[in-house]
């Protein structure tokens, strides 16, 4: 099955990745869903992330939102991994055309890759909600214990990240489905699939092989061409080896 994925990357172009927060657990970064996620760390507020990551949430409760979005979603010394290297390597030797992310943590730039859609926004753009001023993660990091405000007009700042009840950008939602329309190969990994419409991208592949990579099952895996279990950064480094 590995060698499958080996021969494939050998001989594929036109290749898009589509992945998610297990592709930045090997960063030390959380994900949702996974034994050690963010669903099982109890909250001071005992309330799933969802509906603290809520648009709702965050206008009625700012200090509660932030309190939980600095500790939980933010990790400013997170590097990128094996993943995320491997992925920006690819599109180097003009084999990826691009990565489709719902991660917020902007690692896969910093791994150098240049063509990354990110479905759910950005840690790194934050935007004041009145007169639009913008600032880099930064501002929120030293806002230490309060909620962060504009020193322009004061008003309050709100990460460019989709809150739950929120909708993504149409623009990265047509260009993230015309980049999977137009993928031969489409590798999808570290996603829970569980996140729509996100997860529903899936639907517009009509390539040739569907590559799905997961530590657990996908309600995804009985589409896919190939389906590889385990650690996403250890298996496309091997899978990229001479
Ligand atoms: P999820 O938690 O629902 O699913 C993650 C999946 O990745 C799980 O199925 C898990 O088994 C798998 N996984 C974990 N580590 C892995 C690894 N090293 N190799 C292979 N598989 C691994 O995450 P999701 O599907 O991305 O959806 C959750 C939502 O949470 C997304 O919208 C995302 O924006 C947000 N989120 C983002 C971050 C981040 O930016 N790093 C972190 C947490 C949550």
């Amino acid at each position: 099955m590995k060698n499958e994925l080996k021969q494939l990357l050998r001989e594929s172009s036109d290749i898009v990745f589509f992945g998610g927060a297990g592709t930045s657990t090997e960063s030390g970064i959380p994900d949702f869903r996974s034994d050690a996620g963010l669903y099982r760390i109890s909250t001071e507020l005992l309330l799933p992330p969802e509906t603290i990551l809520s648009h709702g949430f965050f206008k009625r409760y700012p200090e509660h939102f932030y309190a939980f979005y600095k500790l939980q979603m933010i990790h400013p010394k997170a590097k990128p991994g094996v993943a995320h290297v491997t992925l920006a390597n690819l599109e180097l030797q003009g084999k990826l055309n691009g990565v489709i992310t719902q991660n917020i943590d902007g690692l896969h730039q910093m791994a150098g890759s240049q063509k990354v859609l990110e479905l759910h926004g950005s840690i790194h753009r934050n935007y004041c909600m009145k007169c639009h001023a913008f600032y880099p993660l930064q501002a929120i990091l030293e806002s230490n214990d309060e909620v962060p405000l504009c020193t322009i007009c004061g008003g309050m700042i709100k990460p460019d990240v989709v809150l739950y009840e929120e909708n993504l950008d149409t623009d990265i939602i047509e260009q993230s489905v015309r980049a999977v329309e137009s993928a031969k190969v489409l590798i999808v990994g570290g996603t829970s699939l569980m996140v729509n419409p996100a997860a529903s991208l899936i639907n517009y592949f009509q390539g040739d092989k569907l590559v799905l990579i997961n530590r657990t099952p996908t309600p995804f895996d009985r589409s896919a061409d190939l389906v590889l279990r385990g650690n996403i950064g250890e298996i496309l480094s091997e899978a990229v080896k001479d």
